[in-house]
Parts: C-alpha cells; sequence; structure tokens
C-alpha cells in the first residue's frame, strides 16, 4: 500500500511537470516550424555515442529515401573519439571491451549496424564457461561445466523458476519488437511512457516504476531465485539490486540468455562507421557547455557554446545524459535538469589466476572453475568475468575484468586472485540509478530540442539507445517536413490528451 501511494506521488509529479513542459510545447508544436534562409535545417547533435551516431545514421537514411538535400548535420563530441561508453582498454597485447560489452540476439538495431557496415559478429566467446553465484562467504550456486549435472543442480536450486524467467524474458522481448514495426512505420514518441505503453501496454508502462524484487514477487518468483540470480544480474548489469526498476532489471535478466554477441574488433566500431558512412561532420575535442534558446515570431533557433564560440542551429539533438553533460541551458520555457543521479561501477582488469582457497574450489579442475562469478548483495565486488579480448582470443595470462561500486583495496585484490596484477581501472557514471518509482522524463526538451538519453531512465543499453535515436530521427523528419509524426495510439490519457482536454 505504502508503495502505491508513494507511486501516486511520484505519478502526480510527474505529471505536473510534464504538464507544464507540455503547456510550453504547445506554443512550439502549434507553431508551423519555418526553414531558415536557404531552407537548409541546421542540425547540432550533442554527443558521438551509439545514440548520437544512431541519430545521424537514421536521420540520413530518412533524408535520402524522402528526397533529403535540406539538412546540415554536424556533431559535437567533448572526446577525441567516439562512442562514449562503448571503449576498448588495452590489456597486454589486447584490447578488451571496457564498458557496453553484451548484445542480446534481439537486437535488431545493432545487428542491422554490424550488417550495413559489414562487421562480424562474436556469438561463440571463447572465454565462455560455468558461472556461479557467490555470496562473499560461500556459493549459492554453481556449475561445473557439465550440462546435465548443472541442469540437475540449477533445477534442485530454483525448481522451474530459470524456465519460467525465460518464458518471461521471451514474452517482454515480443513485446518489444513490436517497436521496429511501429518505428517503420514512421511513428514517433514524445515521451517513452507513451512509447511503452505502444509497445506493451499498461504491463510495460509500469515496469519501470516498480522494482525488480516487486515484479519478480507478483509473477510468483521466489525469494532465493530473487536474491540470488535476480541480484547477480542486477549487479553484473547496472551495479544495482532487485530494488532498481523492473524494466532494466528484466533487460539485465535478458543477459542470462544464450545467444548473446558483440562485434568482433570492438563495439565502438558502430560508432565509426556510422559517422563515417552517413559523411556528416564531426568535431572532437567540441564540449558544448551552453544552449541558449532564442525566439523571435514564427522562428525559433538555439545559440550552442563549443569552447569559445558560439553557432546557431535549429535542431538540437541531445545524444549524452543530462546528469554527465553539464550543460546550462538558457531561456528554456522549462529547463531541463538532471533527473537523478547515475550509478558509479568501477571496471578493473585483473591478470592474474583466482584465488581458489578463498572461493573455497581447491581441488577442482581448471575446466570446472567458474569463468563468471557473480554475487549477491553485500558482497564487495559486483562480479568478476573471465575476459576474451575483442577478436575473440585467450591471452597466455587470464585477464579478469572486475565490477564494483567502489574502488578496491589492494589487500581485496589479493585476497581475490593469486599472483595477480591491476592493469587498469575505469571509473564510470555508467547508468541511471533506478530508484522506482520515478519521473522518467520527456524525448522533447524544446520544440526542436529532442532528447535521446530520457529512454536511460527506462533502461540503459545500446540497443534502447538506438531505438531513441530512432525516434529522434523520426520527430525531426516530422519537424523538416512539417507533419505530425506523434500518431502512435497510447493506452491511457498521455500528458499531450491530458493537456487537449483542459
Ligand atoms: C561499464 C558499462 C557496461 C555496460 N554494459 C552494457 C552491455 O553489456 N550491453 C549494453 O547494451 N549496454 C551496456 N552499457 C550501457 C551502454 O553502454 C549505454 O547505454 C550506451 O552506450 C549509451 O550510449 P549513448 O550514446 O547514449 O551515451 P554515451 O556513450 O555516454 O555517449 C555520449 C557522448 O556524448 C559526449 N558528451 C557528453 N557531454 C558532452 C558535451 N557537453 N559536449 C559534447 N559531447 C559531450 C560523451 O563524451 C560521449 O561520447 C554499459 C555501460 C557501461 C558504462
Amino acid at each position: 500500500m505504502m508503495l502505491i501511494r508513494e507511486m501516486r506521488t511520484v505519478e502526480m509529479q510527474a505529471f505536473f511537470s510534464c504538464f507544464l513542459l507540455c503547456i510550453a510545447l504547445d506554443v512550439c508544436l502549434s507553431a508551423t516550424p519555418t526553414p531558415p534562409t536557404g531552407k537548409t535545417w541546421r542540425i547540432a547533435v550533442v554527443g558521438a555515442g551509439i545514440g548520437g551516431s544512431g541519430y545521424v545514421h537514421f536521420l540520413t537514411e530518412h533524408e535520402k529515401k524522402s528526397g533529403g538535400g535540406q539538412t546540415s548535420i554536424e556533431v559535437f563530441e567533448q572526446a577525441d573519439v567516439p562512442c562514449g561508453r562503448v571503449t576498448t582498454v588495452k590489456v597486454g597485447n589486447d584490447l578488451y571491451e571496457e564498458g557496453g560489452s553484451i548484445l542480446h540476439p534481439s537486437n535488431q538495431y545493432m545487428r542491422n549496424y554490424t550488417e550495413i557496415l559489414g562487421l562480424k559478429r562474436i556469438t561463440d566467446d571463447v572465454s565462455d564457461g560455468p558461472f556461479g553465484i557467490f555470496d562473499g562467504v560461500n556459493w549459492d550456486y554453481r556449475q561445473t561445466g557439465s550440462s546435465l549435472w548443472d541442469t540437475i543442480t540449477l533445477f534442485l536450486r530454483y525448481g522451474f523458476e530459470p524456465l519460467k524467467l525465460n518464458w518471461l524474458v521471451d514474452n517482454m522481448l515480443n513485446s518489444f519488437k513490436s517497436i521496429y514495426n511501429i518505428q517503420n512505420e514512421g511513428k514517433a514518441f514524445t515521451s517513452p511512457r507513451d512509447m511503452l505503453a505502444a509497445m506493451g501496454g499498461q504491463e510495460f508502462v509500469q515496469l519501470p516504476q516498480m522494482t525488480l524484487a516487486d515484479y519478480l514477487l507478483s509473477k510468483g518468483f521466489s525469494l532465493t531465485f530473487i536474491n540470488e540470480l535476480a541480484a547477480g544480474a542486477a549487479r553484473v548489469n547496472y551495479g544495482q539490486n532487485t530494488t532498481m526498476g523492473g524494466f532494466a532489471g528484466l533487460v539485465s535478466l535478458a543477459g542470462s540468455q544464450s545467444g548473446l554477441w558483440s562485434v568482433l574488433g570492438g563495439n565502438n566500431q558502430v560508432c565509426y562507421g556510422l559517422l563515417k558512412r552517413s559523411g556528416v561532420r564531426v568535431n572532437y575535442n567540441s564540449r558544448v557547455s551552453r544552449i541558449r534558446r532564442i525566439s523571435s515570431p514564427g522562428k525559433t533557433v538555439y545559440e550552442l557554446t563549443i569552447g569559445n564560440a558560439t553557432r546557431q542551429f535549429d535542431i538540437v539533438i541531445l545524444a549524452s545524459p543530462i546528469e554527465k553533460a553539464n550543460i546550462t541551458f538558457v531561456d528554456f520555457p522549462v529547463t531541463p535538469k538532471p533527473n537523478g543521479i547515475f550509478q558509479q561501477t568501477i571496471a578493473t582488469f585483473v591478470e592474474g589466476s583466482l584465488n581458489r582457497s578463498y572461493f573455497h574450489l581447491d581441488g577442482i579442475s581448471a575446466s570446472e572453475f567458474p569463468t563468471d562469478v557473480l554475487t549477491t548483495e553485500g558482497t564487495f565486488f559486483n562480479s568478476i568475468g573471465k575476459e576474451s579480448s575483442v577478436n575473440n582470443t585467450l591471452p597466455s595470462i587470464p585477464v579478469y575484468k572486475v565490477f564494483s561500486r567502489d574502488a578496491l583495496q589492494a589487500s581485496q585484490y589479493e585476497s581475490l586472485f593469486n599472483d595477480s596484477r591491476v592493469m587498469t581501472s575505469k571509473v564510470w557514471l555508467a547508468y541511471p540509478h533506478y530508484n522506482p518509482p520515478h519521473v522518467i522524463p520527456s524525448f522533447v526538451l524544446d520544440d526542436q530540442v529532442f532528447y535521446v538519453n530520457a529512454i536511460e531512465w527506462v533502461a540503459s543499453a545500446m540497443e534502447m539507445i538506438s531505438i531513441s535515436a530512432r525516434n529522434a530521427a523520426l520527430l525531426t523528419a516530422g519537424v523538416l517536413h512539417n507533419v505530425s509524426p506523434f500518431d502512435a495510439p497510447p493506452t491511457e490519457p498521455t500528458m499531450e490528451s491530458k493537456r487537449d482536454e483542459l
């Protein structure tokens, strides 16, 4: 009851803040957009990650099909390379995925990108082996590599729950896939909430607003399953507990399915490839520090401050989380602001071998040793995974990736590993810290400012961002061609329809 009451309060707050935004948008969206002199729309994309490069790809493809020729797109990226949270790191002689690494077989856009760009996919990771769930002292569950024995022990520990989970995730993915047809039909959404409603109705709308634990309990899962398998997945994929949002939680559990893949040579090749293929101008080392809205009758432009220079654009795509972009918004009717905090996840690469005594695994053969150690809440690290390089090779000395919320002490590494060397460590503000129920920001920050990373508050993943990038491209196309793409049927009164009623 308490949870429901809190959800209502937050929904009211969400409605009120969106309502204010909609009042602002009402003015903007009802005004007919006018192309500037020369009829070329100047579009700025802030951020060259999967989101920014995906946006550029979708918009340029869309414009090619619809005649095009009326846009001038520029990307501004503060780093000297593209792809942001999808990056590789050198350990020894090889490169390893340091950020976004795993893709699901149902990730259509990411797969399409590899096909368009002629990139190969790794589907049989040579580092794959048995996994276990460690509670900091003992193993709650541990595979041995023998598929019959592992199936029996999985059943003895969790009964039919892993099968039930597989079924639940498949069902979710079946609804989720409808977004591809919706987007192929040219429909766009102003809010993630409406997008979720169009994909999976009320269940999808409610999922990010309840905890993963509550959702799984409502589906009849046991506390043992939730506190072990579900917690292990939430911790390795999002550095969080089962108190995280249900939607992102299910995305993390989809990572337990088979057929996962990555891009041979590194996932970041997708960004390089898409940007190059689109032929747009990409400005590296170009941080956008300020966006000022300049409005005159019938025309709104946006002045971007990049370094010491200012430039004006007709459409701005924000393809980085506001929480991390550090941009000052000036003269916006509703000032975009951070929606919450981002979860710190530290990715540390260690060369060496796991300390068998610490894990109570003295005497077992190397092939029986878990290559993926998941953990339950309370353990000082989130996960340890044996790594293969981006070229799907194993190094002569094993390399492990340790995820933790806080920096680990030398003594902690010494307890986990024998003869280990910490090779490199990266502190990520990795993904939103999901603390449901929470507000999900709008895709529309102003009449011609679209926000790709709003979707991260549903779930942060490369495919989610790609879907949002296409949505931003469709919103842009709506502005360019003066058509309304907002025709997807919502299942409940949305902010738009509530506004209309008033
Ligand atoms: C450790 C880790 C593991 C992950 N694992 C997975 C996984 O296995 N599978 C999966 O699907 N997802 C995973 N993710 C999530 C996934 O990486 C992200 O959801 C996705 O990469 C976000 O892409 P983006 O383009 O929206 O944002 P980003 O990659 O953050 O790109 C934003 C870009 O904008 C630039 N920028 C920021 N501010 C400014 C500014 N003011 N001016 C100019 N440029 C700016 C940044 O430098 C950056 O390049 C993981 C993330 C992390 C950190």
